[in-house]
């Protein structure tokens, strides 16, 4: 299997407006934003989906949580709210192979999602 788009961006080989990294996550601009604010938290480690996470993983997927609400924070969402969203598999929609955590912000979300 080749990179996916995200290893890509998180290798700087490919264009990524990135809001924060450390050593475990990297969070940047969805490059199709489905709300005024829209970023995708992804860790470093290539997990396809959360369904094939392991239980070595359970302290990356706090992490990732974690970072998600700091970059809300950061990117004044924190008084109004925000929606996270991580799909998985077909029906869940996941179109990019890489485990990444959906924020999105900026306007009233709908219930129930599409
Ligand atoms: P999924 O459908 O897998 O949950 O979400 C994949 C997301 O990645 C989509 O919202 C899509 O717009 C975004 N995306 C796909 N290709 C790129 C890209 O090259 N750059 C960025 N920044 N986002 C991308």
């Amino acid at each position: 299997m080749g990179m996916t788009i995200f290893e890509r961006i998180i290798a700087r080989e490919a264009p990524g407006r990135i809001v924060y990294e450390d050593d475990q996550v990297v969070a940047f601009h969805d490059v199709r934003p489905q709300a005024p604010v829209h970023v995708l938290i992804v860790p470093r480690k290539p997990i396809p989906r959360v369904g094939l996470a392991a239980p070595e993983d359970k302290l990356l997927l706090g992490h990732l949580l974690l970072k998600a609400a700091e970059v809300a924070r950061q990117l004044g969402l924190s008084e109004t709210g925000y929606r996270l969203v991580i799909n998985n598999g077909r029906d869940g929609g996941e179109t990019v192979h890489h485990l990444h955590c959906h924020l999105l912000g900026g306007r009233p979300m709908h219930w129930p999602p599409g």
